[in-house]
């Protein structure tokens, strides 16, 4: 896979680092040889994350704070230009599940952290990296959508609505700035193996309202095979793939 990424040597964001998903993205791309910044509010996985490249030969730097604040944003971007040169790929991947909650049981508390977790986050650090990318002449950004992107029974109304979002920015950003060099694409996971429910009481709310619509999920993707398809929409071998929202989700979405 080396010869064809192109990501030796590229300067790589990855929030949500800590754990799941971003964590294992961001072994692959150090794995090709890309400088990566673990950018994450849990301190701890995300430490666990730099040392297990480390250990492996690659080379990290962590950035830990919550991603919904601006400063935090900043300092993440700071950190990847002073310690690795700029910022070839952003990977927008960074997020907090709702309680699979119904319009109607949603608190404005649940609403505004998902919402600004989910969608304004990657917002605000897509902005502020955006002239870094644009000044590589061949940037790259991928998020990671959901399946709840793509249909109305995948999560609650909050989480739904801002995953939505995320598949609108992806587009948005495709189109705007795809004559300048930066392509925009997300993945949009099936249910994957993370840890991204736990402690989350989702028994008495998602298998309540939407158990008779989630059929035919298909089986749990692994971690490993989320962050293949990002690694892949990020490298040279994806080079005219702009604004698709890419399913890993073993065709759900296809039935
Ligand atoms: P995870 O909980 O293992 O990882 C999410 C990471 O994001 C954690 O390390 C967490 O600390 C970090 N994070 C959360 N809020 C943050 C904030 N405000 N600032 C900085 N970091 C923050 O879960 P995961 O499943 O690996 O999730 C990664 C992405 O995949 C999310 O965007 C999620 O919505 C999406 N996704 C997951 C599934 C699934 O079934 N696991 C399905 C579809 C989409």
């Amino acid at each position: 896979m080396n010869s064809t990424t192109g990501l030796s040597g590229k300067s790589v964001i990855v929030t949500g680092a800590g754990s799941g998903i971003g964590r294992t993205a961001a072994l692959l791309f150090a794995a090709q040889g890309a400088r990566v910044v673990l950018a994450d509010i849990n301190a701890e996985g995300t430490e666990a994350t730099a040392e297990a490249i480390a250990v492996a030969g690659g080379t990290a730097v962590t950035a830990i704070g919550d991603l919904s604040d601006q400063e935090v944003v900043d300092r993440v971007v700071t950190t990847a230009v002073d310690a690795c040169g700029g910022i070839d790929v952003l990977v927008n991947n960074a997020g907090i599940m709702d309680r699979m909650s119904a319009v109607a049981d949603i608190g404005d508390e649940e609403w505004e952290r998902v919402l600004r977790v989910n969608l304004t986050a990657p917002f605000l650090l897509t902005r502020a990296a955006l002239p870094h990318l644009l000044a590589t002449g061949d940037g790259a950004i991928v998020f990671t959508a959901s399946e709840a992107s793509l249909r109305g029974s995948a999560a609650g109304a909050a989480y739904t609505a801002s995953k939505h979002g995320i598949a609108g920015l992806t587009k948005s950003l495709a189109v705007t700035y795809r004559d300048q060099g930066v392509r925009t694409n997300a993945i949009a996971p099936g249910g994957t193996t993370t840890s991204i429910t736990a402690g989350l009481d989702i028994e008495s709310h998602g298998v309540g309202v939407l158990g008779k619509y989630m059929v035919n999920v298909g089986r749990r993707a692994t971690t490993d095979e989320q962050a293949a398809a990002i690694v892949f929409l990020a490298s040279a071998a994806a080079s005219n793939i702009n604004g698709v929202i890419l399913p890993v989700d073993n065709g759900w979405s296809a039935v």
